[in-house]
């Protein structure tokens, strides 16, 4: 198994009071490869960013497990938890609200290593931020200031500096380019992908929407609701999308050259997304489904094998729900 990550039906709830629970992440499994890029896209509220926070560490588990390096990331003795810590860092949205307003960019990048020890030298130190900051676009010049001085895609360049300054194997990016500009998104991915060369880093991309996370990702997963309900290769997900969760996910991107008329057809999704307090019975997606039936009530869907690399969780695509008439057969 060459897997770099494992996750293996992962659950994170939470206790809310009341008897109430909040089911972020509901039985999530998936693999990352070394080397590759595995974006997790879903809207707000479908529990993303907390499967990513359970992946780290940051979050205990609910059920599940995840194997990092086939090590039990929740099992870990304090020896082996230090050293994951070096592997494993994470780039979060806000860059600036993870930065320390009162410490330089020589403190704030130096952190980590001060505390895991490395670098003891000053001198060797310095020098370690300023490759670090040039690795990242920037230079030994901004050293010396404080994050307000610098643009959102700057700030951002300093976290990952930060993340980086630990030599870590694999960056958990949680919505890195979100709160940036249009035209600063494109750069912070590029940034990202020349480092994954320069450096062989794996990467796990969570994303709101599909527009920018197919152009890092090799294989991405769809999240609604707590659970994954389709994943496959990125080039497979755009030309073939099978979920009717995927396929609304996709027609809100806008085609990008404005000579080129727009014919696909908009899917809106009808409803609000439920509460992961009190997610639907069966398919979590039915209530904004299209195309439920009946079986969709009661039947939670199971992981489908539509070919290698492409499974989906949908009753349209289970000939022993259909009766024969499945969505696969329809297309082949
Ligand atoms: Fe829609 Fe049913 Fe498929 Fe869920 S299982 S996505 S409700 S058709
Ligand atoms: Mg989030």
């Amino acid at each position: 198994n060459d897997a770099l990550l494992q996750v293996n039906h992962l659950k994170k709830h939470f206790h809310m009071g009341k008897g109430q629970i909040l089911k972020a992440v509901d039985g999530v499994s998936f693999e990352i490869k070394r080397g590759e890029t595995f974006g997790i896209v879903g809207e707000s509220g479908c529990g993303k960013s907390t499967a990513g926070r359970a992946i780290i560490g940051l979050y205990d588990k609910t059920d599940g497990q995840v194997l990092y390096d086939g090590k039990d990331v929740h099992k870990m003795t304090e020896k082996e938890r230090s050293a994951f810590h070096r592997k494993m860092q994470m780039i979060f949205q806000d860059p600036y609200a993870s930065l320390n307003p009162r410490s330089t960019v020589q403190e704030i990048i130096s952190e980590p290593m001060e505390v895991q020890g490395l670098y003891p030298d000053k001198k060797e130190r310095q020098a370690r931020v300023h490759q670090l900051l040039e690795d990242v676009g920037l230079n030994k010049d901004h050293a010396n200031r404080y994050p307000h001085e610098f643009s959102g895609g700057q700030r951002q360049r300093i976290g990952i500096a930060r993340a980086l300054s630990l030599d870590p194997d694999f960056i958990i990016a949680d919505e890195p380019i979100s709160a940036l500009d249009v035209s600063v998104q494109a750069q912070v991915v590029n940034l990202l992908k020349g480092l994954q060369k320069k450096k062989g880093l794996t990467y796990l991309f969570i994303a709101h929407d599909l527009s920018m996370v197919k152009h890092i990702s090799d294989r991405i997963g769809v999240m609604y609701l707590g659970n994954l309900v389709e994943l496959t290769t990125s080039q497979e997900l755009y030309s073939n999308p099978l979920h009717p969760y995927t396929q609304a996910l996709l027609s809100a991107i806008p085609i990008p050259d404005p000579d080129i008329e727009d014919q696909r057809e908009r899917i809106i999704l009808k409803g609000e997304l439920p509460s992961p307090m009190n997610p639907p019975s069966g398919c979590v997606f039915r209530t904004r489904c299209q195309h439920a039936m009946d079986a969709c009530a009661q039947i939670k869907p199971e992981w489908q094998e539509i070919n290698e690399n492409h499974f989906v969780a949908c009753h349209l695509y289970n000939k022993e729900i259909t009766g024969g008439n499945d969505r696969t057969m329809a297309a082949a």
